[in-house]
């Protein structure tokens, strides 16, 4: 998403949590542990993933996008489909979101990243319009040095 700003990837802490797992450290019943509200989180606003499950791969991973912030007011909490973030973050101008991977098989459930959107990302996004700009010129000297080659 175009306003998308301060990501923070917890893909290391999976990675780490699954070795724990594998090491016989922790036991499933510790990570498959989804609560019936983010279960249904992921029946009616996940996004479904092409990623299979790390612990029972036999299903397929649901991402569930929670929005938090004081402009979405009595919204706080809730999750949201990706269309419906898109509309958002044209709407309000910050909030945060976390994305969770559910497995619907298993209860496997992990917090995959979090990071900002809203209209308050779009300044930057607008100064990086002037790059196109800047290499029209250099390439333009460039272009110039190569006739001068020529004579
Ligand atoms: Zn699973």
């Amino acid at each position: 998403m175009r306003t998308q700003r301060q990501v923070v990837d917890y893909s290391l802490r999976k990675r780490a949590l699954l070795r724990e797992l594998l090491a016989g450290r922790v036991g499933t019943y510790d990570l498959c542990d989804a609560s019936p509200y983010l279960k249904n989180a992921a029946r009616f606003h996940g996004e479904p993933t092409e990623q299979r499950c790390p612990i029972c791969r036999s299903e397929n991973l649901t991402h569930v996008h929670y929005i938090y912030g004081d402009e979405l007011k009595q919204s706080a909490g809730q999750a949201r489909t990706v269309a419906e973030l898109s509309v958002l973050a044209m709407t309000l101008c910050e909030f945060q979101v976390f994305v969770v991977e559910v497995c619907l098989g298993c209860d496997w459930n992990h917090l995959v990243e979090q990071y900002l959107l809203g209209r308050d990302g779009l300044t930057g996004g607008e100064s990086e319009q002037e790059t196109p700009g800047g290499v029209a010129a250099a390439s333009g000297a460039g272009a110039r040095r190569r006739r001068e080659a020529q004579r």
